[in-house]
């Protein structure tokens, strides 16, 4: 399959596993287990009311993030602020603390770039770096990592999260250029597990209730992602652990949209999905990806 229509599975993946998972946000596996049995459907409701097919800030944030990519022509540090913040002003549905702050932050001082924090170590900046993966494909490593810092610090200057984020951008990555599982497992989680050994997600208690700290989101992403087999399984496997579902739904959709496909795409799923956001993911998916391809 060319690689454009990974891109493009990439980011209707991420979408679908924020629809799906936000119903369940905040909910524990036993609560979740006793009011769906599984959930497996994208419904809406949750603890943001939302309807079915509506998504949070993951997808938004992400999509804000794309479209100052392309207006600048690259990732920018101040762009993304000035996106980011337009974006608070919008009133979004939901918006993590550690954002909040840190873009109150910027609209005292001008400064795009948070302080550096080791407690700002949540999945903020994680759960939106889509954007960046398709801006930077086939550029030296090097940029790639300066690309991700540049988008992530808006929020989260924090160094755990940036090797996540690092991480995660260079999984789209092979991922898009067709790589097998097992690849990404090597060369880029055992890497990361190495280098930060409290990503330790193999050989530990299943993470259950994963919060919104980076260390847990990233734990139950790879637990779902690498033990399951195809793109349904490994969302369904994710969102059903609660907590921050709707997080943990995005990164693996991503993650299991560019592995998979397009075809993998669940079509009740996609029918599901709000049909702009549906559209602005498919236009900016395509419109990244050659953007970095020309560069
Ligand atoms: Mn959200
Ligand atoms: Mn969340």
């Amino acid at each position: 399959m060319v690689t454009a229509d990974r891109a493009i599975a990439a980011y209707l993946g991420l979408a679908i596993g924020d629809a799906l998972g936000a119903t369940v946000e905040f909910m524990t596996p036993h609560e979740i287990a006793l009011q769906y049995v599984v959930h497996d459907k994208i419904r809406g409701g949750g603890w943001l009311h939302l309807k079915a097919g509506q998504v949070t800030d993951d997808t938004t944030m992400s999509l804000a993030l794309g479209e100052s990519i392309l207006t600048a022509g690259k990732v920018d540090t101040l762009a993304a602020a000035h996106a980011f913040d337009a974006w608070m002003r919008a009133k979004p549905v939901d918006i993590g603390n550690t954002v909040r702050r840190n873009l109150l932050q910027f609209r005292k001082t001008g400064n795009p770039e948070a302080p550096y924090s080791d407690h700002d170590a949540g999945n903020g900046a994680a759960m939106r770096l889509l954007p960046v993966a398709l801006a930077t494909f086939g550029q030296p490593t090097e940029s790639v990592r300066a690309a991700s810092r540049a988008q992530a610090h808006v929020t989260h200057n924090c160094l755990l999260s940036d090797a996540a984020c690092e991480t995660l951008i260079l999984m789209v990555h092979d991922s898009l250029l067709g790589a097998d599982k097992n690849h990404l497992l090597h060369q880029h989680a055992h890497r990361l597990v190495e280098q930060f050994p409290q990503f330790k997600f193999r050989a530990v208690r299943q993470s259950q209730n994963p919060s919104g700290y980076i260390v847990d989101t990233i734990q139950a992403v790879f637990q779902s992602f690498f033990d399951t087999d195809d793109f349904r399984s490994c969302l369904i496997d994710v969102v059903n652990r609660g907590g921050d579902a709707d997080t943990t739904g995005a990164i693996a959709g991503m993650l299991a949209g560019a592995l998979y496909g397009i075809e993998q795409l669940p079509e009740t799923w996609l029918k599901k999905l709000d049909g702009d956001v549906r559209h602005s993911c498919e236009q900016q998916a395509k419109n990244l990806f050659q953007m970095g391809e020309s560069l």
